[in-house]
């Protein structure tokens, strides 16, 4: 295969680092021509003198200069501010966009990638809770592939591979539980940032390990398997399965079940989608059934993250419902992180959230940049008191 260039967006987070590495490891196969970080100038710096990108954007402009700076006498161009990731995104320089920024700030420049018909290997999943039918409606129509890079996606995705015509009767998300597994209200409210951020079995950017704390992490991961593989909410199942071995399962209506399995390293989703429909030969350390292990599976216990109920009611009703959800997460998460809000009341942040923003059925894309700032701004109310 000929060297795919890769539109790296988010490159200085978890995902991003893991991706840099696949690319060095793999330089015959592929080359990054943008990168983006929001405030890390410095690591954006080292990795634009490490991988030479066309392009790098710097979200926060007050940085521009310095980044500007550093890179002079290189070919890299370099941009800045707000409305640079659309305008990179929409730059004919790349082949695969890695959408891998975290958030609801992931949605614009993945749309306008879909707009330039380039395919998008996602690890960004709060684009397809915020708005998931339009963006799959344009990828359908521009003949773009998402390739999901989230773990338990990925895994589905890969058991479907060869089952283009059989009908899925379920799935079956596999979720850690988190480092709060077995606790109970009482004991969580006391949680400070430091003990959430402590992810038992993968290494990830402070949202998504604070989401998984809270089973939130889960919820969206629901919805965002509803709008990749066209399911219905009760066709769409979570177990906890605390040693993250099984990375999700796809059971067809013969009752016959598949699953995806390996050591959790996000290396291996990321260049699965990099790759696909290629695997390529690694040395990333493999997983031994030999040696003892137990491989153990629970219902989660949504009395106690109740984030799980909340989500899975997004789901069901549909509409902007998961658009709300996820903007008030995200305040409720940011502040958690500041330590200005406990760790259960993110949950009662998003409830009264969802309660208070007026539910639209079939909402454009207008209409959920709209609820996305109204949630915001009513949660960040909520927070202020
Ligand atoms: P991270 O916090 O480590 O990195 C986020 C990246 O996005 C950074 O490069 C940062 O500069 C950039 N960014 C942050 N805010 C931005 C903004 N407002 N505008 C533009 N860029 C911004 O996050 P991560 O853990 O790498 O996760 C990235 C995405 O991948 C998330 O959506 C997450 O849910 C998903 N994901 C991550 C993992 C994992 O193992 N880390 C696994 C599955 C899915
Ligand atoms: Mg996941």
């Amino acid at each position: 295969m000929s060297v795919k260039r890769i539109a790296l967006f988010g490159s200085t987070g978890s995902i991003g680092t893991q991706c840099l590495d696949v690319i060095a490891a793999n330089p015959d196969k592929f080359s990054a021509a943008i990168l983006t970080a929001q405030t890390n100038d410095e690591l954006l710096v080292q990795q634009a003198l490490a991988f030479k990108p066309i392009l790098v954007v710097i979200g926060d402009a007050d940085k521009y200069q310095k980044v500007k700076n550093a890179l002079a006498g290189t070919a890299t161009q370099v941009l800045a501010g707000a409305n640079a990731l659309e305008e990179a995104a929409g730059t004919d320089v790349y082949d695969m966009m890695l959408a891998a920024i975290v958030g609801y700030a992931g949605l614009k420049p993945t749309l306008k990638a879909i707009e330039i018909k380039k395919n998008i290997a996602l690890a960004n999943k709060e684009t397809l809770v915020v708005a998931g039918d339009i963006v799959m409606e344009r990828a359908a129509n521009a003949g773009v592939q998402i390739l999901p890079v989230d773990s338990e996606h990925a895994a589905i995705f890969q058991c479907l591979v060869g089952e283009d015509n059989n009908p899925i009767e379920k799935i079956i998300l596999t979720a850690s539980g988190g480092p709060f597994l077995g606790k109970k209200p009482n004991w969580l409210v006391n949680v400070k940032r430091d003990h959430a951020l402590q992810h038992p079995n993968w290494s990830m950017g402070a949202k998504i390990s604070i989401d998984s704390a809270t089973l939130m992490n889960k919820g969206l991961e629901m919805i965002e398997a509803k709008w990749l593989f066209h399911l219905k909410p009760n066709q769409i199942q979570v177990v906890v399965h605390p040693q993250s071995i099984l990375h999700s399962m796809v059971q067809f209506e013969d009752g016959s079940m598949k699953a995806q399995m390996g050591l959790p390293d996000m290396k291996l989703p990321i260049q699965y989608a990099m790759a696909y429909p290629q695997r390529i030969k690694n040395a990333f350390p493999r997983y031994d059934f030999r040696k003892p292990n137990t491989l153990t599976f629970e219902e989660p216990d949504t009395r106690t993250f109740r984030n799980l109920l909340l989500a899975t009611e997004a789901l069901r009703k549909g509409g902007n419902m998961p658009c709300i959800l996820n903007a008030a997460n995200e305040i409720a998460v940011y502040a958690f992180l500041k330590n200005r809000i406990g760790f259960l009341d993110m949950t009662e942040v998003v409830e009264r959230t969802m309660q208070k923003i007026t539910f639209l059925e079939k909402p454009s894309l207008d209409d959920y940049f709209e609820s996305d700032g109204e949630a915001r701004s009513f949660a960040a109310s909520l927070i202020q008191m």
